[in-house]
């Protein structure tokens, strides 16, 4: 029996429950078949944090966050809530407890399934077996830097990065390619960009850490270019807040769904807040049609980072890709034969898998 781990469920809003609880489904199944003793907590976040609690995320909730050993999150935010000034609005519940557990690391990675590749908008070839992983900064960058302004005008922000900012997430970038294929794409603007120049300094620097794997630099509008163009060429990809926001975006619909794709945000003890690329989807919210992969995967993604047990994230990978090479589906990436099933039979599906 390993140690208990404690881990806070936050389910947020539209269809974030419904695709929280199929994660939590599975997290208890193979806590069970592994013996791990777990500790399940949930709280408030997001729009229904702000209807019952006042605000998108309370004191109480941040704490119970930073005990825990792992979160999950389902999504945050709906047309309900999109009136509100900025710094009411439900998503500052999210940005909130990412900064205050220093989650400075993103990452996503982007695969294709077997048997999914016709609901890509790329040919079936080009997306085959594709198997990439985006690792974002997510704390510091133009998204945060001072000074920043606007007056009638005209308006600036500031695009900054510390020698320890870029560090720490090269470190992340390079630890996961060397479980990987040891292949690293820095991506920054280093022809135009000081910000930049001084990032690929830094990517050297730490790279000679790492002499097994191999860096190599590419400018930001040529790695747009080239992942819609050859994906496949990529392994591990790193970028600043600003350029690695935009490209995983594009690595995300090479997968086909948005609810295939999960994610990890991790801080520098590896803990790690875990969700769902996709957002809300209001539009099908409380039709037990959500498709409940990305957050299944977001669990095997805990086990990886935060728990050290690759064993149990490759079993839980395997059970998605058996569902889905079994022609079973959500409705979100049904194609011509596959059998479309609910979101809790999705979640019952890899259950029996996981056996
Ligand atoms: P979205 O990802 O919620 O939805 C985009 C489209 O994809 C919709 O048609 C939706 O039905 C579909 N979709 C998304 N996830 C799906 C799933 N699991 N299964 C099946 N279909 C799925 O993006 P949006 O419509 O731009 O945003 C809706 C709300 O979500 C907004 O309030 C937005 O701010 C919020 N949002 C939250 C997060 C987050 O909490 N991390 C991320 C993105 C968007």
């Amino acid at each position: 029996m390993t140690s208990k781990k404690n881990i806070l469920f936050l389910p947020g809003d539209g269809i974030g429950p419904e695709v929280s609880a199929e994660a939590e489904k599975v997290l208890v199944h193979i806590s069970e078949l592994h013996h791990i003793d777990l500790d399940i907590s949930k709280m408030l976040i997001g729009g229904i944090a702000i209807d019952q609690e006042g605000s998108p995320i309370s004191k109480e909730t941040i704490e119970i966050a930073k005990k825990a050993d792992a979160i999950f999150l389902g999504g945050v935010g709906g047309p309900k809530w999109d009136a509100l000034k900025p710094s009411l609005k439900p998503e500052k519940g999210l940005l909130k407890l990412r900064s205050e557990l220093d989650l400075f690391a993103n990452l996503r990675p982007s695969m294709s399934f077997q048997g999914l590749e016709d609901s890509s908008s790329l040919k079936k070839e080009i997306i085959e077996s594709l198997d990439i992983l985006i690792v974002r900064e997510l704390t510091g960058g133009i998204y945060f830097g001072n000074p920043r302004e606007m007056n009638a005008e005209s308006a600036f922000n500031t695009m900054i990065y510390s020698t320890n900012e870029v560090e720490r997430i090269a470190e992340v970038a390079f630890e996961a390619a060397m479980k990987r294929n040891k292949k690293i794409c820095s991506v920054d603007k280093a022809n135009v960009l000081e910000v930049s120049e001084f990032w690929r300094k830094i990517m050297i620097k730490v790279s000679k850490k790492y002499p097994e794997v191999i860096l190599e630099h590419m400018l930001v509008d040529n790695a747009a270019m080239q992942l819609v163009q050859n994906p496949k060429q990529f392994d591990v990809i790193v970028s600043s807040n600003l350029f690695g926001d935009i490209l995983s975006d594009i690595s995300s619909v090479l997968s086909g769904s948005i609810g295939m794709l999960p994610s990890a945000s991790l801080n520098s003890a590896s803990k790690g807040l875990y969700e769902p690329v996709h957002g809300t989807a209001p539009d099908i919210a409380g039709k037990s049609i959500a498709n409940p992969l990305a957050s299944i995967l977001s669990i095997g993604m805990m086990f990886k980072y935060s728990f050290s047990q690759e064993n149990i994230s490759i079993k839980i990978e395997n059970a998605v890709k058996k569902v889905i090479s079994d022609g079973y589906v959500t409705k979100d990436i049904a194609v011509n034969n596959s059998k479309v099933v609910s979101t809790q039979e999705m979640g019952d599906l890899i259950i029996a898998n996981l056996n």
